[in-house]
């Protein structure tokens, strides 16, 4: 997949001329937030129970390295085995290497963002391996070669006439619908046929449980379970945040990932592996590898305030909450993670010179933030690498703003620490700026801040300053007390 996150401005530029799609951002967000409320209703304190979500993740990141060793003894202990890999490369080549040695030649996958990331499925059809995306949204994707429009509905903005003429066109579909049951089970036609066969599965993680060695994952579909249960060889790739202290922090965690992402109190498949099939077991894969990756985690865990990023259980909630988002959808961002949580997690993937325009494009509202359920605060991660940028971090791989920005602070932090020429320069701006003023409110302006204006007022600038108006009242008090 190639990475874009650099257009991001020329993409959603593009994205906003969608008329069809706007349609549908007008529509659809709303009724994904009224579901999630609904879904949060039903607990008896939604935000004690958010609360508590924030801490389980928190002492998750803090004792990742020691909650990763003992996940990976635990689930030894129950006979999977664990690969560690340092990126996408070394994910890649493991999985595409295992593939080789055991003769396959095609796969089924579940489906799972970190193989987004690490850019799996290309990988393997370029060394000839089929692979086939299991989850109906993922399929279509999948089908159209684009990334996810939302963490949980991939497709959920493809028009039904493109997905019946996609079927038509790759699964043959006989009697053309557009009925969306139809569609649905034509493409569960097609996939079942594939499982029949199917010699390795791959799937994501959603939580991965240190004190049992068990992998959790959540879906709707029940794709996942053939995924894992049909083909001898089961490979479940998970970025190394997701693992969960104890099964309780990962119940209650199930609770809120549920209710975030469609509203329901509980998913309709909720699967837990704690290894391969025994013996007196009739499904189940013989062999179960974890293949975790780090692909730049390890490298900002150190860094206390962006760790709070690897919190994330990608319920996809603050998509929907975000006001930015909502008008330019799931593509414009140029990778697999898209909307609020992209914005705070692609910049430590990819470095802050290549997300510049990602963590900008914010109102700071923290829509994002009063919805996520383990507690991340958004804004302040924005600003935070803002800040990062502009100290040239090497860390973060950050980037020096443009020349003009940089001379425009420059001059900004010299005026603002020396008062007499801060006052002289608020004199000299406020006939400039109150130029274009109507009945004291500034609504359009030519020059370089007009696209500002374009949906912004702002008052005019008063008359006189504070200052000017102190010295105004203290002067006319000494008067006074003169003349008395
Ligand atoms: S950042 Fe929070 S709200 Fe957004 S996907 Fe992640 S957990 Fe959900």
């Amino acid at each position: 997949m190639e990475i874009k996150t650099e257009q991001f401005t020329e993409l959603a530029k593009k994205e906003l001329k969608n008329d069809r799609q706007r349609l549908f951002l007008k529509l659809i967000p709303p009724v994904m937030r009224m579901k999630r409320e609904a879904g949060f209703g039903t607990l008896p304190d939604a935000p004690a129970a958010m609360a508590c979500g924030a801490a389980i993740r928190a002492e998750a990141m803090a004792r990742l390295p020691e909650l990763l060793e003992e996940f990976e003894k635990n689930a030894t202990a129950n006979g999977m085995k664990v690969v560690w890999t340092r990126d996408d490369k070394e994910a890649n080549e493991f999985i595409r290497n295992l593939a080789k040695e055991k003769g396959i030649q095609y796969v089924t996958k579940g489906k799972s963002m970190v193989t987004e990331e690490t850019a799996l499925n290309e990988v393997l059809e370029e060394h000839g391996i089929e692979v086939w995306e299991t989850d109906l949204g993922e399929f279509i994707a999948q089908q159209l070669h684009r990334t996810p429009f939302h963490i949980v509905g991939p497709a959920i903005n493809v028009p039904v006439e493109e997905v019946r003429d996609l079927f038509i066109e790759k699964i043959g579909l006989k009697e053309p619908t557009l009925d969306p049951v139809q569609l649905g089970y034509a493409a569960r036609l097609f996939l079942r046929d594939k499982f029949h066969h199917v010699k390795m599965g791959i799937t994501g993680v959603n939580m991965a449980v240190a004190e049992t060695g068990t992998i959790i994952n959540v879906e709707n579909e029940g794709n996942i379970r053939f995924t894992k249960a049909s083909p001898p060889i089961q490979v479940s790739v998970m970025s190394l945040e997701k693992v969960i202290p104890t099964m309780k922090d990962a119940l209650h965690l199930v609770r809120l990932l549920c209710r975030s992402c469609t509203g329901q109190r509980l998913s309709v498949y909720v699967s837990m592996d704690s290894g391969p099939k025994k013996k007196d077991e009739i499904d189940g894969p013989e062999e179960l590898y974890i293949v975790i990756v780090d692909n730049g985690r390890s490298k900002i865990y150190q860094d206390v305030k962006a760790r709070e990023v690897l919190r994330c259980i990608r319920c996809g909630a603050c998509l929907a909450g975000c006001p930015v988002w909502r008008q330019i959808g799931g593509y414009a961002y140029g990778w697999a993670y898209s909307g609020p949580m992209g914005q705070v997690l692609n910049p430590v993937l990819l470095g802050l010179d290549k997300t510049q325009e990602l963590y900008r494009a914010s109102t700071l509202c923290g829509a994002c933030k009063s919805i996520c359920p383990v507690g991340i605060d958004h804004p302040s991660l924005f600003l935070y690498y803002r800040s990062k940028d502009v100290l040239e971090d090497p860390i973060f791989k950050s980037k020096d703003r443009p020349w003009a920005e940089r001379q425009f602070f420059r001059i900004w932090s010299f005026a603002a620490s020396a008062p007499w020429l801060w006052n002289l320069g608020v004199r000299m701006a406020r006939p400039f700026i109150n130029k274009d003023a109507r009945d004291g409110i500034i609504s359009k302006t030519i020059g370089p801040s007009a696209g500002w204006f374009r949906k912004r007022d702002l008052p005019s600038m008063a008359g006189f300053t504070f200052h000017d108006r102190w010295k105004k009242m203290q002067n006319t008090e000494s008067r006074g007390q003169k003349s008395e």
